[in-house]
């Protein structure tokens, strides 16, 4: 079985990723993580993406490309794997097809983690910390235990971190959406492509995952 993980900041991809490594053994192929790899062994695209990001450039997508293709070239693929943080444009779903060919292999399912914006804003924009000492709070899985006094030193003045701000979060919420949305598409044209319902227990989403796998 070969998957495709995605879904937006704060939506549960990362959970649902480590429940899938858990029960189906899958390797879990995330791009940082890949080239960390790729870098570390000195592979020829390792070295190559090595020199990139030592000078601070942009790694071209033809050496993203070639890390991909030896990563999934790799023997412990051949139960499968599961694709985290790739592909992030059409171009890269278009390689990876090419890749996979190459390889003998395809994708089997695309699965999308989808929870509404206005609910990711709401996770991923709660938290708050007490001016006076510095304690973390979160609006909803972690607030005082009486509201608008800090439960460590009873200060009553809060403040937000600019990126826990709610505006901050909905612009990269939108630039997240807008990059998505075209491979998204890409693969359910391809008829590979299962929403999930993320906004749910992680139980409960993780048992519609299990059924795609198992289908
Ligand atoms: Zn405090």
């Amino acid at each position: 079985m070969n998957l495709i993980l995605m879904g937006l900041p704060g939506a549960g991809k990362g959970t649902q990723a480590e429940k899938i490594i858990d029960k189906y053994g899958f390797p879990h192929i995330s791009t940082g993580d890949m080239f960390r790899a790729a870098m570390a062994k000195g592979t020829a695209m390792g070295l190559k993406a090595k020199s990139f990001i030592d000078q601070g450039a942009l790694v071209p997508d033809e050496i993203t490309n070639g890390i991909v293709k030896e990563r999934l070239a790799e023997k412990d693929t051949e139960v499968g794997f599961l694709l985290d943080g790739f592909p992030r444009t059409i171009e890269q779903a278009e390689a990876l097809d090419g890749i996979l060919a190459e390889l003998g292999k395809k994708i089997d399912a695309v699965i999308d983690i989808n929870v509404k914006e206005d609910v990711l804003v709401d996770r991923l924009a709660g938290r708050f910390i007490c001016k006076t000492c510095g304690a973390t709070y979160h609006k909803l899985f972690n607030p005082p235990k009486v509201e608008g006094t800090c439960d460590r030193c009873g200060g009553h003045e809060f403040f937000q971190r600019e990126d826990d701000k709610p505006e901050t979060v909905k612009n990269r919420l939108a630039i997240n959406v807008k990059n998505s949305q075209p491979i998204l598409a890409y693969y359910k044209a391809k008829d590979l492509l299962h929403e999930v319902d993320g906004d749910r227990d992680i139980q409960d989403v993780f048992v519609d995952v299990e059924k795609i796998i198992e289908a």
